[in-house]
């Protein structure tokens, strides 16, 4: 089959690979219909995550049909239509208990689809502890709009989740790429007050504009201002940080209100700063990033009865042979691209 494959810092390549083989009771081999490119994989591409083992095929955001399952799985059978989640995790150690399936202390625990063991940029994937990674997708929900659940959107619908946001809040979304929009959606349900999301960009600022015509958008420059103008207490209640630059978490802390919650939805290319003294008596609660995605099934529903709909996010499509020229419009983010769906 092919697969697209980490091959050394900055090479992926298309390769031809034996198609994957059941290797424990808990495994599903699924069909991979479509897949998606996510920054994480630019990130193993350019050698910043040091977990990534090359050799293996990338790719940890797909759906596809359970092709074959092994004896001790329960919830999914041959032929089901599934969501493929970006965390491998055992649901039974002690952080999964917890719900923190992130830190699932199983030797596959955590992502390690396409980046650790084999992930889904390919006509097949064997996914571990089946019953907890995949999620069957309601009849009436096409793979389309199912594709981000159990990546993208499952991390917008964690951070909306853990930011405790009421509905007299002011919520400001730092980042309007694709995670921030997923974000910004899952922020949506918790209906706050206002939302406010501040993107670099002006092709992203358009498209908020164009799709979420009650949010407030602005660029950085305009940020403070605006907050002056809609924060009466000296900042955002909520921020949530999903552009990740050095920029974007500065202005995370900055632009949040005395004892507001800054959560930290980006992953970084480096290390970042906080600095302790500007920020002492802001008495802030900071949470860090890695989504525990453990919420698919519950974010399938919603889908299923029209209350999220990332389908907007897909910009352009792609067949799994040219899915290097896909890469290349993602990475240099041309055309408009938000997302790419490649068929498998
Ligand atoms: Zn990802
Ligand atoms: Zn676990």
């Amino acid at each position: 089959m092919l697969a697209y494959t980490y091959v050394s810092k900055g090479d992926f390549k298309l390769k031809e690979k034996p198609k994957p083989q059941l290797d424990g009771p808990g495994d599903a081999i699924v069909k991979v219909t479509l897949a998606s490119i996510c920054t994480s994989d630019l990130h193993i591409k350019h050698g910043s995550v040091p977990r990534a083992v090359p050799g293996i095929t990338v790719g940890h955001e797909m759906v596809g049909v359970v092709e074959q399952v092994g004896s001790g799985v329960r919830k999914v059978k041959p032929g089901d239509r599934v969501t493929v989640n970006v965390e491998t995790f055992c649901g039974e150690c002690f952080f999964c208990k917890k719900g923190f399936v992130n830190n699932c202390t199983d030797p596959d625990g955590g992502w390690a689809l396409g980046c650790r063991i084999d992930g889904g940029q390919a006509e097949y994937v064997r996914v571990p502890h089946a019953d907890t990674g995949l999620n069957v997708i309601p009849d009436g929900v096409a793979d389309e709009q199912a594709l981000f659940v159990g990546d993208v959107l499952a991390t917008g619908y964690w951070a909306a989740r853990i930011s405790k946001i009421g509905p007299e809040d002011t919520v400001l979304i730092l980042g309007a790429g694709p995670t921030g929009l997923c974000t910004l959606l899952c922020v949506l349900l918790k209906e706050p007050a206002k939302v406010i999301v501040c993107e670099t960009e002006e092709e992203r600022r358009s498209f908020v504009k164009e799709h979420y015509p009650q949010v407030l958008v602005t660029d950085p420059e305009g940020l403070s201002d605006l907050l002056k103008a809609e924060c009466p207490h000296g900042g955002a209640d909520v921020v949530l940080e999903v552009a990740g630059s050095r920029d974007s978490f500065r202005m995370a802390w900055e632009a949040a209100r005395p004892n507001a919650i800054v959560t930290i939805v980006a992953l970084y290319d480096e290390p970042q700063i906080l600095p302790l003294p500007d920020m002492y008596g802001k008495n802030l609660t900071f949470q860090t990033g890695g989504v525990d995605g453990c919420d698919c099934e519950e974010i399938l529903g919603l889908i299923a009865q029209g209350k999220i709909d990332t389908t907007p996010l897909i910009t352009h499509r792609f067949d799994l042979h040219d899915i290097a020229e896909a890469y290349e419009l993602f990475e240099q983010r041309r055309d408009r691209v938000m997302k790419v769906a490649v068929r498998c």
